[in-house]
C-alpha cells in the first residue's frame, strides 16, 4: 500500500471525520471532475477524429451493494497519473492556506474540495480508469487515510469510473438518500444542471401494462439535466433565481451576487456574456496571487476558465462568462494573447461593463452606492491606469464625499451645484475627512460657501492629476485656490521668517483665505503632501519630498502684531515664525520636523 503525501492525508482526515451538514456536494465535485475530463478529450477530438465519441457521464445505483458510480467517457489517467493526481491533492497547499482562515463549513462551502469529496459519504473509493492513447486500465483503491493501492484494471475505452462504496446510513450521514434515483435527479438539477454533457442515469418509470389496467415498473435512461448553458438562453426563459443560483454555485459563494447582467450581440463578433458583481470582493483580491478573469467559452466549450485578457486589473473583481463563436477552437493559450478578435472581443465587453454601471448610477443610485463602496478604488484605477487612456470612459463612474453632500457625489453632480461664478472644482486630501476639514484652506474656502471634493483615498490624487478637467472645469487643490495677496507693506516680515526657516521652506506667502488661521503649508508643484506620504511608503521612495511654502494670512492678528516685531524684537520674532510654522505642519497631517525646537519656542511664548 502506498501513502498519501502529508498534506493530502491531512486534507483527507478532515473529509473523513468531516461534520460538515453539506455532504451531498462530493456529487457536484465528482461531476464536474468528470465533466473537465470529458472537456480534456472533447479539445483533442476537434482534431483527431479518433477522439470522439458520445461524451456523457454515466451514474448507477446498486442498491444491494450500496455503491454510487459515477462514470465518464472522458480523457481518464494513466497509472502516473492516478498516482499524481488522487495521490497527493495539487492544492492542499492552497486549501492549507485558507484553512487557516475559516471554518469547515466555510472552507468546504466556498471552494469544494475535489475528489476527496467522496470520502464525505464513503468508507472506500474505486476509479478504474484508463488515459485516451492508452491500452492498459488502471484501478486505483483507497479505504481512507491510510494510503492506496494502484493495480491493473479493465476498461474498453478511455474515460474513468469512480465508485463510492457509501458509509452506513447514520442520523449526522444519510448515505440512503444517494441511493434513492430522485435524490440523486435532485443533486444533479441543484448543482450540475448546466454540465454541457449528458448525465445519464437508469430510472424506474411506472406504466400500465399492455391491455390490462396493472401498473409495472420499467426502467429507462435518462437525462437528468437540461445543458444548455444559462449564458445561451434566452433572457427571458431564465429568471432572477436562476441566475442566482448558477451563482452561487459556480462561484462558491453563499451570497447571491450584488448585481449581474447578460449581453449578446450579433453582427461584427457575436458573444454571450453573463457578468456578475459579488457583494465582496474575492477574500484574496487585493493579493498578488489573485488571478482575475472571466471564463472564456468557444461555442460552449470551455477554453479557459479564467482569461486574464477579457478584464483589465481594475475589473478583475467580477466574475463570469463570456461565449464567442468567432474564435477558433484550436487556438491555443499562448496565440490566444496576441488574439485580434480576442482584443476586439475584451473591448467590447468591457465597453458594456462600463455602460451597465452608468445605467446602474442612474437607475438604481442605492446598489451603486454598494457597488462603489466596495470598488470605488478599483474603478478609479480605470482613471490612472495607463496614464489616463480610458479616462473619458470611467470619469464618469467615480464618486467622492464633498464639503456638501451627505453621501458621495459624481463629479457632474458637484459641477451641477457649482456656483455662480465658480469657474474650478477644488478638492483638497487627507487622511480622514475630519483632518481635512481641519486645514485652513478648507476653513477658508467652506467660510465662503464653496463646495469642496474631499479625497481620501490613495489613488486620488493621482487620479485629479490625470484628469486635469472635468466638463471643462480645472480641477484645483485648495491649496492653489487661495487669496495669494501682494501687499508690499508684508514684504520686510516675509523676507525675515524665510530667513529664519533656514531652508525648510522655499518661500513664505501671504494667504488670507484661511479662515480663522495666521498660517498654512502648501506644496507647491506637482507633489502634493499625500503623494509624498504615499510615496514615501513605497520601497526607493524615501528620497520624495514636496516643496512646501507657509503661506501667513496678513488679516489675523497674530500676523498683524508680528510684523510690528520687526524691528524691536528679532528674537521672538523667530521663535514666533518656527510655532506658527509647527502649527501649520501638524495642522496638514505632517510630522513635525524639529519638535524639541517646537517645544522650546513655544514655552518660551508661555
Ligand atoms: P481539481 O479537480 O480541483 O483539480 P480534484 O481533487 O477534484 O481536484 O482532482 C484532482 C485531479 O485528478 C484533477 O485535477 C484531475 O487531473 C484528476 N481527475 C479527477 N477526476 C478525474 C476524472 N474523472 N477523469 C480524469 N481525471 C480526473
Amino acid at each position: 500500500m502506498k501513502k498519501f503525501k502529508a498534506e493530502s492525508r491531512r486534507l483527507l482526515e478532515l473529509m473523513i471525520n468531516s461534520i460538515y451538514t453539506n455532504k451531498e456536494i462530493f456529487l457536484r465535485e465528482l461531476i464536474s471532475n468528470a465533466s473537465d475530463a470529458i472537456d480534456k478529450l472533447h479539445f483533442i477530438s476537434l482534431t483527431d477524429e479518433g477522439a470522439s465519441r458520445d461524451f456523457a457521464i454515466r451514474i448507477d445505483i446498486d442498491e444491494a451493494a450500496r455503491t454510487l458510480t459515477i462514470s465518464d467517457n472522458g480523457i481518464g489517467m494513466s497509472e502516473k497519473e492516478l498516482e499524481d493526481n488522487l495521490g497527493t491533492i495539487a492544492n492542499s497547499g492552497t486549501f492549507k492556506f485558507k484553512a487557516e482562515h475559516k471554518t469547515d463549513e466555510e472552507l468546504i462551502g466556498q471552494f469544494g474540495v475535489g475528489f476527496y469529496s467522496a470520502f464525505m459519504v464513503a468508507d472506500k473509493v474505486e476509479v478504474v480508469s484508463k488515459r485516451y492513447g492508452e491500452d492498459e486500465a488502471y484501478k486505483w483503491t483507497s479505504c481512507g487515510a491510510d494510503g492506496y493501492e494502484i493495480e491493473k484494471s479493465e476498461r474498453e475505452q478511455s474515460g474513468s469510473t469512480v465508485t463510492l462504496y457509501l458509509k452506513p446510513n447514520e442520523d449526522d450521514n444519510q448515505t440512503d438518500n444517494y441511493l434513492s434515483e430522485w435524490h440523486i435527479g435532485e443533486l444533479v438539477k441543484k448543482y450540475s444542471d448546466f454540465i454541457r454533457y449528458p448525465i445519464n442515469m437508469e430510472c424506474t418509470g411506472q406504466r400500465k401494462k399492455e391491455g390490462t389496467d396493472e401498473w409495472e415498473e420499467f426502467k429507462e435512461l435518462r437525462t437528468l439535466n437540461s445543458r444548455t448553458p444559462i449564458w445561451k438562453k434566452a433572457k427571458g426563459s431564465v429568471s432572477q433565481k436562476d441566475y442566482f443560483d448558477f451563482y452561487r454555485n459556480r462561484y462558491y459563494d453563499m451570497e447571491d451576487p450584488l448585481h449581474y447582467f447578460a449581453a449578446s450581440t450579433e453582427g461584427a463578433l457575436t458573444y454571450n456574456a453573463l457578468i456578475y458583481v459579488p457583494q465582496k470582493a474575492p477574500y484574496d483580491y487585493y493579493s498578488e496571487g489573485f488571478r482575475r478573469g472571466l471564463s472564456l467559452y468557444v461555442n460552449g466549450v470551455l477554453i479557459m476558465d479564467k482569461c486574464e485578457d477579457l478584464l483589465p486589473p481594475y475589473l478583475g473583481f467580477l466574475r463570469g462568462v463570456v461565449d464567442s463563436s468567432d474564435l477558433s477552437l484550436n487556438i491555443s493559450r499562448e496565440m490566444l494573447q496576441k488574439d485580434r478578435q480576442l482584443k476586439a472581443l475584451a473591448q467590447g465587453i468591457q465597453k458594456r461593463i462600463v455602460g451597465e454601471f452608468k445605467k446602474l448610477l442612474s437607475s438604481d443610485r442605492e446598489k451603486y452606492d454598494k457597488l462603489f463602496a466596495e470598488y470605488g478604488a478599483s474603478i478609479k484605477f480605470g482613471v490612472y491606469d495607463s496614464f489616463g487612456a480610458k479616462k473619458d470612459e470611467y470619469k464618469d463612474l467615480i464618486m467622492f464625499r464633498t464639503s456638501k453632500s451627505e453621501g458621495l457625489s459624481t463629479l457632474s453632480e458637484y459641477v451641477s451645484r457649482m456656483k455662480e461664478g465658480q469657474t474650478e472644482i477644488y478638492y483638497a486630501s487627507g487622511k480622514s475627512i475630519e483632518a481635512i476639514e481641519r486645514t485652513p484652506q478648507v476653513e477658508g474656502m467652506k467660510a465662503k460657501d464653496t463646495e469642496i471634493l474631499y479625497l481620501t483615498d490613495n489613488i486620488d490624487e493621482f487620479v485629479m492629476q490625470v484628469l486635469r478637467e472635468y466638463d471643462g472645469k480645472k480641477l484645483t487643490p485648495v491649496s492653489a485656490a487661495g487669496e495669494k495677496e501682494s501687499d508690499g507693506s508684508f514684504d520686510g516680515l516675509l523676507k525675515f521668517m524665510t530667513k529664519a526657516l533656514d531652508g525648510k521652506v522655499k518661500a513664505v506667502r501671504l494667504n488670507s483665505g484661511i479662515g480663522s488661521y495666521p498660517s498654512c503649508i502648501t506644496a507647491e508643484g506637482e507633489i502634493s503632501f499625500e503623494m509624498e506620504r504615499i510615496m514615501r511608503a513605497m520601497p526607493n521612495g524615501n528620497g520624495i519630498k514636496a516643496t512646501r511654502v507657509l503661506e501667513i494670512n496678513p488679516r489675523h492678528d497674530i500676523i498683524v502684531r508680528a510684523k510690528d516685531l520687526l524691528d524691536t524684537d528679532e528674537d521672538r520674532l523667530t521663535a514666533i515664525t518656527k510655532i506658527l510654522y509647527g502649527e501649520a505642519q501638524i495642522l496638514a497631517g505632517l510630522e513635525l520636523d524639529e519638535s524639541a525646537d517646537f517645544v522650546v519656542n513655544l514655552n518660551k511664548m508661555i
